[in-house]
């Protein structure tokens, strides 16, 4: 069964849905199809992106998140223009070739002005080779353009889950957190030229196994350029920590996102997946497992050390104790154990978006007379 579906050229929800449910001989197929599909299309290349976590602030309550804003336990941060220029040049001298931009979600003035003055200034001080991720949640169309006026060229916001009903369960029911919203916010984002991700928490609370395949077709209708994907992880201060006994267990949890990656890796060959750093909560080399499997992009934390602990999405984050050097040397030899190589001084776009590129201006040559 399992053999039959991976021949075929476009699965569907219950093909995917059996592929998610694979267990055996049947999940190895899985794995060593996706990770043939890799080794084909993007290669043993793992590109980098230094992640900077620049504020823990943020006006949203979403009901899995330790940065949320009634979580009154963390302290809230926002890293000077200084840590973060230091940080952009670190990954410059380093030759990380990109870094990703990531904060709480502020909609305000203040915020879009900051962030477009930041852009600009890791933009001249990387003599203008630094490719730009930004992951500053939803905002307006006229934001999402000044941003990628000013250097960012990919933008990564979670869908959160596909099935709009379970958003609403995992959310506060108000127009802060809508599902239409933030769909409406990825279409935005492609419009405006952004190579454009998304991804899904794997293991949530209520989460069936057709939600997550329906996740994947999500994905694949979008058709993003990028994915991060990673475990659900509980937080103890956080309204859904109450349904902690009803989650599968943390390895179920990381097979199962394994699964989610190689599918992804099937059914869109060419983007670029992230191995997120969730994973190694749950095994200390869950990221390289990964890679071997299906995803091709890794994002060491660049954060300075002091703010990483109350950038506390979820618990018990690894390498917070670390310095940038320590994670950049670890990695390395991680990465080789796992069969790939690191490519550095290089974005690392997805193909798949270079490719859709390409294919829009050949279109409009041909309309050319
Ligand atoms: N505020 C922005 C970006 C920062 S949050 C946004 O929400 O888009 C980045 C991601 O962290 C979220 O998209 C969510 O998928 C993930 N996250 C939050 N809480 C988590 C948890 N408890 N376990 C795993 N991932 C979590
Ligand atoms: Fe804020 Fe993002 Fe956390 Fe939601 S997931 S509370 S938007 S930081």
């Amino acid at each position: 069964m399992v053999k039959s579906i991976l021949n075929k050229t476009n699965l569907s929800k219950e093909d995917i849905t059996i592929l998610l449910n694979s267990e055996g001989d049947n999940r190895i197929e899985l794995l060593r199809k996706s990770a043939e599909i890799k080794e084909k299309q993007v290669g043993n290349k793992v590109y980098l992106r230094g992640l900077i976590e620049y504020s823990n602030v943020c006006a949203k309550n979403c009901y899995y998140c330790g940065i949320r804003k009634d979580n009154k336990n963390v302290t809230k941060y926002t890293i000077s223009d200084r840590e973060v220029i230091d940080a952009a040049r670190f990954a410059y001298r380093n030759n990380y070739g990109s870094l990703v931009l990531q904060s709480g979600e502020i909609q305000s003035n203040a915020f879009a002005d900051k962030i477009e003055t930041l852009l600009k200034q890791i933009k001249k001080v990387s003599d203008n080779q630094l490719g730009i991720t930004l992951s500053c949640g939803e905002q307006t169309e006229e934001v999402y353009q000044r941003w990628f006026d000013a250097g960012a060229h990919r933008y990564l916001l979670r869908i959160e889950t596909s099935n709009k009903e379970l958003y609403e369960r995992l959310h506060p029911k108000d127009t802060l957190h809508n599902w239409d919203k933030r769909v409406e916010c990825l279409y935005t984002l492609k419009k405006t030229g952004y190579q454009t991700g998304t991804g899904v928490m794997v293991g949530l609370p209520f989460q069936t196994i057709e939600d997550l395949a329906g996740d994947l077709l999500f994905m694949q209708q979008l058709d993003i350029d990028m994915c991060g994907l990673g475990p659900y992880i509980e937080h103890k201060h956080t309204p859904l920590y109450q349904y902690k006994n009803e989650l599968i267990p943390l390895k179920k949890r990381f097979d199962l996102t394994m699964k989610m990656i190689a599918v992804l890796r099937i059914i869109m060959e060419d983007i670029n997946i992230a191995a997120t750093t969730a994973l190694q909560v749950i095994d200390k080399i869950g990221r390289e497992k990964i890679i071997k499997v299906g995803a091709n992009i890794i994002m060491p934390n660049i954060t300075p050390g002091e703010f990483r602990d109350s950038y506390s999405l979820y618990q018990n984050k690894p390498c917070t104790d670390e310095s940038m050097e320590d994670c950049k040397n670890c990695l390395e030899a991680r990465i080789k154990i796992a069969g790939c190589k690191i490519e550095y001084g290089n974005w690392g776009d997805s193909l798949h978006y270079r490719k859709s590129q390409e294919a829009r201006a050949s279109g409009n040559r041909l309309l050319v007379p």
